[in-house]
């Protein structure tokens, strides 16, 4: 193949091939095309190889050309408008080639709504404008956010950790989701493959042991528990301090929100998640209605880049560690892990959201893990490739998966109880699923029975209004059904409403009277809860609105609360 490489590239190949990473730009204009190479060699040259590409076709024979020869691409840019193969084609398909590489779209200021439309439904990460002067300003900033996200992938992509396990066990997909949400890559095995007989063997473990976890420095953990996982792979479990100014309870937007500001400005800080940072918006597929981003940000992107700046600003953050207990201790407030340890704090963010709404349908339970999912992540993406899926759900999150599954799955159906999807579902999402062919919509109906030996093969649908049952084939089912606030640890004095979310402010103000125990003079602020210096951020607060940006405004609005709190002590 003729590669269509740059001229400075030719002549240095062999020396220049020494293992630095690629920037690819594919242009179908030669001035366009020559004019970014030159502006990124300027910049990049020294650290990075800049190759460049006159069409999709040929940028895609050079991609599979560098993908055997093992070199590593770290983002690629891609023009719009090009005649054959469009910049969104081309960047759907590299996608499949090179997975990590980070993506950005070339556009003109016209194209720039069609862009946008189009990128919604590809995982790009950034759009640029032409023209990009100066480069200082408008090029390289995004160029580096690009670069920056390609090398934590790449570093964590040095991983070594093996999972050997059952693809339809329970525990096993338990294990798999944990790693898979905290971003850790693993390699998995079938626990009968030829390559886990000969690793359980030199482990002393035998098939009946999974699922065995290899670590990364050769020490196999059997069955291991959530937190002994995290530890082992490098995941903070335990706090380094035994007092704070604040603890934040769950590690989604709003806690995530909270803990940048409240590190950055000064608090000692913990956060405290018991699977994954993240919370349900790190299982979306692609948030499209979070300031900033235009084109969209899946959820794993806005996780990993929120959990960095909060680390940045000194925030700690403990994974697979649940909170089961609160008590005020005099002045301080007393936050008890699962392990029975605990720490102090002047004040906690109550920031644990909602958890999945069970689905009431017979077998369902017993195949959780096997076929049945709450929620939809990588891992099972890739298990769907050519198979018929279903989605239970109308709402937002339902769509979401939908649309995300239907590039895997040969066939996605979703399951909607209610008789349209308008009432429960954002237009765009709607308009989106009515342009995919694979997605099937039935309205008016629930599943009533899910069966299968060693996992889900089939699953039994009813029509709501006349009652007809129908079987279909299934490998996966997908739930999102709504969901609830896991509160019941809670201290009996901490007011919350009938389904068991926190009251905050001053809707804790009845009549005139302060919540019973109450003994300040003055009425709970906006965010606080019955227990002074507590407060609730996000999905778990009563009356809060269900989304991102609203979750992570109120951790921010939580800790200049926190700080007027702090002042009165
Ligand atoms: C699939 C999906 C797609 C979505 N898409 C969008 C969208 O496009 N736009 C939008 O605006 N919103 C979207 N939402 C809603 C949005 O994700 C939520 O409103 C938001 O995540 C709420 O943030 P939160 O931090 O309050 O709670 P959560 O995200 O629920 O996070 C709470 C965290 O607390 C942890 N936790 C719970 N209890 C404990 C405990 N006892 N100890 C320690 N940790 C605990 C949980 O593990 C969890 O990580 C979506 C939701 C889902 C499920």
């Amino acid at each position: 193949m003729s590669a269509p490489v740059d001229e400075t590239e030719r002549v240095t190949e062999a020396a220049e091939r020494a293992a630095r990473p690629i920037l690819l730009t594919v242009d179908d204009d030669p001035s366009v095309s020559r004019a970014v190479a030159r502006d990124l060699r300027r910049h990049y040259g020294a650290d990075y190889r800049i190759l460049r590409a006159d069409n999709g076709t040929e940028a895609l024979d050079l991609i599979r050309d560098l993908v055997l020869r093992g070199e590593q691409i770290a983002a690629i840019l891609a023009d719009y408008r090009m005649p054959r193969m469009s910049g969104i084609d081309f960047l759907e398909a590299a996608m499949d080639l090179v997975p990590d590489a980070r993506r950005a779209l070339l556009t003109a200021y016209a194209d720039t709504n069609a862009a946008i439309a189009a990128i919604n439904v590809v995982d790009v990460d950034h759009y640029l404008l032409k023209p990009w002067e100066p480069p200082e300003e408008k090029l390289y900033p995004v160029i580096d956010e690009l670069i920056t996200a390609w090398q934590a992938g790449a570093k964590r992509g040095e991983s070594k950790i093996k999972i050997l396990g059952h693809p339809w066990s329970a525990a096993s997909y338990e294990v798999r989701d944990f790693l898979a949400r905290n971003l850790v890559p693993y390699r998995w095995h079938n626990i009968t493959d030829q390559e886990s007989q000969r690793l359980l063997a030199a482990a002393g473990a035998d098939v009946a042991s999974a699922p065995v976890v290899i670590t990364a420095d050769g020490r196999p953990l059997i069955q291991p528990t959530l937190t002994e996982l995290a530890t082992a792979v490098g995941l903070s479990t335990q706090p380094l301090g035994d007092f704070y100014d604040l603890v934040i309870i769950g590690g989604g937007p709003a806690g995530l929100g909270a803990a940048v500001y409240a590190a950055s400005e000064g608090l000692k800080t913990v956060i405290v998640e018991r699977a994954a940072p993240g919370g349900q918006a790190g299982q979306s597929a692609r948030i499209e209605n979070y300031l900033g981003f235009p084109d969209g940000v899946s959820g794993g992107q806005l996780t990993e880049r929120a959990r960095r700046q909060a680390q940045r600003f000194g925030a700690e953050l403990l994974t697979a560690r649940a909170v089961n207990g609160l008590e005020p201790r005099g002045s301080a407030r007393q936050v008890q892990f699962d392990d029975g340890t605990s720490v102090l704090t002047h004040a906690v963010v109550l920031a644990s959201g909602v958890s999945y709404r069970h689905l009431e349908a017979a077998g369902a339970a017993d195949l959780v893990g096997r076929g049945v999912y709450y929620g939809a992540g990588a891992p099972q993406a890739q298990a769907c490739a050519g198979k018929q899926v279903i989605i239970v759900g109308g709402a937002n999150s339902a769509g979401q998966a939908a649309v995300f599954l239907s590039r895997h799955a040969a066939k996605v159906v979703m399951v909607v109880r209610g008789d349209s999807l308008e009432r429960s579902m954002s237009s765009y999402l709607i308009e989106q699923i009515r342009g995919i062919d694979n997605i099937e919509v039935r309205l008016n109906t629930s599943v009533v029975r899910c069966d299968g030996k060693e996992h889900l093969q089939c699953v039994t649908l009813v029509h709501n209004t006349d009652g007809t049952q129908q079987v279909i084939d299934a490998g996966q089912l997908f739930i999102f059904i709504g969901a609830a606030p896991l509160t019941d640890w809670l201290p009996q004095g901490l007011v919350r409403d009938q389904a068991g979310f926190v009251v905050t402010g001053p809707d804790l103000v009845l009549d005139g009277q302060r919540p019973r125990g109450w003994d300040l003079d003055r009425d709970p602020y906006l965010l606080e809860s019955s227990i002074p210096g507590v407060f609730a951020a996000g999905d778990v607060r009563a009356s809060s609105v269900k989304r991102v940006a609203s979750a992570v405004g109120e951790g921010a609005l939580a800790v200049t609360l926190v700080h007027r709190y702090l002042a009165e002590q």
